[in-house]
């Protein structure tokens, strides 16, 4: 593991998936709201890996809310506009990272499943359902554990925590 400055590489990696949706499948419109903590200078990370993290969480928050447009297009429902929160926070020697997203959310019955591996609930080849096993691993080999906090109908949050390396003074 490597220092490495975190707030630009969740900076860096939010702009990549955002960017990587809009080439792939039908791009759908995200009000983008990224809240930084500047306190946060280094975590030790692997870059390379835990890049995926943010590529992983981001691009399920894409399909969660790009499958609400299209439910509320075929309702005629209006006023729906998606929006993806990343926060990060310094509290004490750790670093919290939450990513909030106000799409469909996780039923009751599956929130328990979701980390397992090859759970989706994609359709075809959209979904491998390893996203959240390997994201949950690479967390877990960084010293932290993912949970996930969601409503129904109103979104979800995925919240997980690391050992902050250095504190800005
Ligand atoms: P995949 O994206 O290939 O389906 P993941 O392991 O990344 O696999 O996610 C597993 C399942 O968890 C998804 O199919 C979806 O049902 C659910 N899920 C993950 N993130 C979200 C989210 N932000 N909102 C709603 N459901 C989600
Ligand atoms: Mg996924």
């Amino acid at each position: 593991m490597e220092p490495t400055p975190f707030n630009p590489l969740i900076q860096k990696y939010v702009n990549l998936a955002f960017h990587g949706m809009r080439a792939g499948k039908e791009a759908i419109n995200v009000d983008i709201d990224l809240q930084l903590d500047e306190n946060i200078t280094e975590v030790p990370l692997v870059a390379e890996d835990f890049s995926r993290v943010i590529l992983n969480l981001c691009g399920n928050a894409f399909d969660a809310m790009r499958e609400k447009v299209l439910q509320n297009s075929e309702a005629n429902v209006n006023g729906y506009t998606p929006k993806l929160s990343v926060r990060t926070k310094l509290e004490g020697d750790k670093i919290t990272f939450e990513i909030e997203d106000n799409g469909p959310g996780i039923a009751t019955e599956i929130k328990n499943k979701i980390l397992q591996p090859f759970f989706t609930t994609k359709k075809g080849t959209q979904g491998t359902g390893l996203g959240l096993s390997i994201t949950n691993d690479i967390i877990k080999a960084h010293g932290g554990e993912l949970n996930v906090e969601t409503e129904e109908g109103n979104g979800s949050v995925f919240v997980f925590s690391l050992p902050a390396a250095r504190i800005k003074n």
